[in-house]
């Protein structure tokens, strides 16, 4: 079934290396990344980590992982090793790493003024006195001499826990602008006069310090791995990777045993396609590294093609594929190049849908892996599914990624699977909305899936086959599953107007359907609504700002995308619209739309507002399309089930799980389903 398209040889990215007193069984590398689960759902986290070691990576790092309660960033569900009564749980991952023989890093944090310390309540540290991104209310203290041997002395004592929790790689990690060590490196934070200030080599002692601390420790047994930020991507307002950043790393050259190397702040290190649509754009920044040390590096940048990570490593540049969200989208990629399965790599679209539940505190998600973040709770494996029970077909109506996601599950269980289409292809509304711009990269969420379907026997697609009620009944298929999806209304409802809004017939009134199904906005200025307040708004004014036309955005929100904040996205929103001459108007809530102008009101005062427009766009709320599924109830069908938008509109990557689910759970009994719900970690009260 599985079709070995690439001819190319891969096998340098197969060879051991070594790293300091341990060795990796190959090049891949699943550098240190947040996923909400950490100290609150150590289970959750162990097995997707052993997960990653069954697919092939040889390092797999946990996250950043608080050495102290005076780096305590609750709410946020990191990793913490404060004593070594935590020592058990990073245990588990530890276990679960090696037991599929790959080696266990832990990425060691002290998050200095990124750390509000809200459980904790502990001062906040700095290097020098100043506010925290992290806290409205509270200062971060500028650390005295006491405090920065307290500091060295808690690192170390972490280090050897660390160890004794079965660590095979410990971090030292200054990076993302979110770590003390970062923070004294960067002459913006640090304002100090004594020897940890001042000259770079200053700023780079507490480092140099603090990487002889752990090697001392813990170096006989434990690599000890440098992760540093090498440029601030700034320009010369911050630390440029040719200059400073290049140079810590001549300071520092061989005093670790591996060096992973990327970009600050986060927003840069995990960029959308959206934004930076290139895989493997931090390669620039870092290419210089080998240049000044012998020792192994690792670095980022969605590397998920195998011809550039080959080509990485025979240039010199790297040593190791490091890989979060490619390895998120797809934990079994280093098994699948080396067995020649290129083509079954689901590909990280770079929507950065993981980092928003992170930004939650909610255990990880991914648009393209449902599975991810479902291993411990639902015992989901990414790469097998329970063979079919007694059933032997299922037609599935509606081909956008719900019902691709729920067709191709269904198949992989051995069902004849029959998926009906109204439309001309498949994908639905990822194809839609990988039309607009900087989307583009979204459509491998249907790509992925088309493929699969298409190279399976017992799968059989028809498009352009609108489906009545009569005609699903006379495929005589028992059990279907209804993956309509959902279409942006016309009238206004939405969060500020719950029952709508008058809308005059002479106004032009478009939906986000409209435009991306390639109707364009007549002469004059567009006013887009956006209630919705996620994404999709800020996408369509860009997406016509860019195409030409007078764009007027107005929202009831304070900025534009809110959402888009947990994505890493918000300021690159506002700034792409501002740079394409978009009019923005916040804090106004729609109240009508007239015959040439919309009437607003202020959301805090209720002062009302005229703004003219020739089209007006309406971005507000989505009705769900359950029209087959209602006229199929009570036609005797075995199952009959609505997945996906068509249940509840939400995110592609709630689609995609929906279809899964729906997958996962057929022909089990709905009330086992039901009580069996997922595992929890409940607290221990003995
Ligand atoms: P989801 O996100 O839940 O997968 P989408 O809106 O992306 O939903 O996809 C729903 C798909 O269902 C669309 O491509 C639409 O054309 C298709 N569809 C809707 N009604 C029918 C029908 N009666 N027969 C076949 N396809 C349908
Ligand atoms: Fe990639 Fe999006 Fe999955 Fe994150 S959620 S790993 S960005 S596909």
């Amino acid at each position: 079934m599985f079709i070995v398209t690439q001819a190319n040889d891969y096998s340098i990215l197969f060879e051991s290396v070594k790293i300091g007193p341990v060795t990796a069984r190959n090049r891949f590398y699943q550098v240190p990344h947040c996923n909400g689960m950490g100290h609150m759902h150590p289970r959750a986290e162990a097995m997707m980590r052993g997960i990653k070691a069954e697919g092939g990576w040889a390092v797999v790092s946990n996250q950043e992982t608080e050495i102290h309660p005076s780096s305590d960033i609750s709410p946020s569900a990191e990793g913490r090793i404060w004593d070594a009564r935590d020592i058990p749980a990073l245990r588990l991952m530890t276990d679960a790493v090696h037991e599929k023989g790959a080696l266990a890093a832990v990425e060691l944090a002290h998050n200095g003024s990124h750390s509000p310390n809200n459980f904790s309540r502990a001062a906040i540290l700095a290097p020098s006195d100043q506010t925290s991104d992290n806290s409205y209310s509270r200062q971060a203290w500028g650390m005295d001499k006491s405090d920065i041997r307290a500091f060295r002395e808690w690192h170390r004592a972490a280090a050897l826990r660390a160890r004794d929790a079965g660590f095979d790689v410990i971090y030292v990690y200054a990076g993302h602008h979110m770590t003390l060590l970062h923070q004294f490196l960067l002459p913006q934070y640090n304002t100090r006069t004594d020897e940890y200030g001042g000259s770079l080599e200053n700023r780079t002692r507490l480092i140099r310090e603090v990487l002889q601390d752990t090697r001392e420790a813990v170096g006989d047994t434990c690599a000890v791995a440098m992760r540093l930020a090498v440029d601030e991507m700034a320009g010369p307002d911050g630390m440029q990777a040719h200059e400073e950043g290049r140079a810590v790393v001549e300071i520092l050259a061989d005093l670790p045993d591996l060096w992973d190397v990327n970009v600050a702040g986060w927003d840069n290190d995990s960029m959308t396609t959206r934004f930076e649509p290139k895989d493997g754009y931090q390669t620039p920044f870092i290419e210089f590294v080998k240049q000044v040390t012998q020792k192994p590096v690792v670095a980022v940048g969605r590397l998920g093609s195998a011809d550039m990570m080959a080509s990485l490593v025979r240039r010199g540049i790297v040593d190791f594929i490091g890989a979060a969200r490619p390895s998120i989208a797809d934990p079994f990629l280093p098994q699948k190049i080396e067995q020649g399965r290129i083509d079954e790599i689901r590909e990280c679209i770079g929507c950065n849908i993981c980092v928003m539940a992170d930004n939650l505190c909610a255990p990880i998600r991914c648009t393209q892996n449902p599975t991810m973040g479902e291993e411990w709770r639902r015992g989901w494996h990414p790469e097998r599914i329970e063979g079919k029970g007694q059933e032997e077909a299922a037609l599935i109506v509606g081909a956008g990624p719900a019902g691709l996601e729920c067709a191709m599950q269904l198949a992989r269980r051995g069902y004849q699977v029959t998926l009906a289409e109204a439309g001309a292809t498949p994908g639905g509304r990822v194809t839609r909305e990988s039309s607009l711009k900087g989307l583009g990269a979204w459509q491998r969420v249907a790509d992925y899936r088309i493929f699969d379907l298409q190279q399976r026997g017992n799968v059989q697609m028809f498009m352009q086959s609108n489906l009545s009620a009569d005609e699903v009944i006379e495929l005589g298929i028992g059990n279907v599953f209804i993956a309509t999806g959902a279409k942006w209304r016309r009238d206004g409802k939405g969060r500020s107007a719950l029952r709508g809004v008058p809308v005059s017939d002479q106004m032009p009134v478009l939906t986000p359907d409209d435009i991306m199904t390639g109707m364009t906005p007549g002469k004059g200025p567009v006013l887009i609504y956006d209630d919705d307040q996620a994404y999709l708004g800020g996408v369509l004014a860009e997406h016509l700002a860019a195409a030409g036309h007078e764009v007027i955005f107005v929202t009831p929100a304070s900025m534009v995308s809110p959402f888009t904040e947990m994505t890493l996205e918000q300021s690159r929103v506002q700034a792409s619209l501002l740079r394409l001459g978009v009019r923005i108007i916040t804090g106004q809530a729609l109240r009508a739309v007239g015959d040439d102008a919309c009437e607003f009101a202020c959301v805090y005062t209720g002062h009302p507002m005229r703004i003219a427009c020739a089209t007006t766009l309406l971005v507000t709320e989505r009705r769900r399309d359950t029209v087959l599924y209602e006229a199929l109830k009570d036609r005797g069908l075995s199952t009959l089930e609505l997945i996906g938008d068509a249940t509840a509109p939400g995110l592609i990557a709630d689609a995609v799980y929906s279809g899964h689910m729906a997958a996962r759970n057929f022909e089990k009994d709905p009330a086992e389903v039901e009580q069996q719900l997922f595992r929890r970690e409940i607290i221990d009260l003995d």
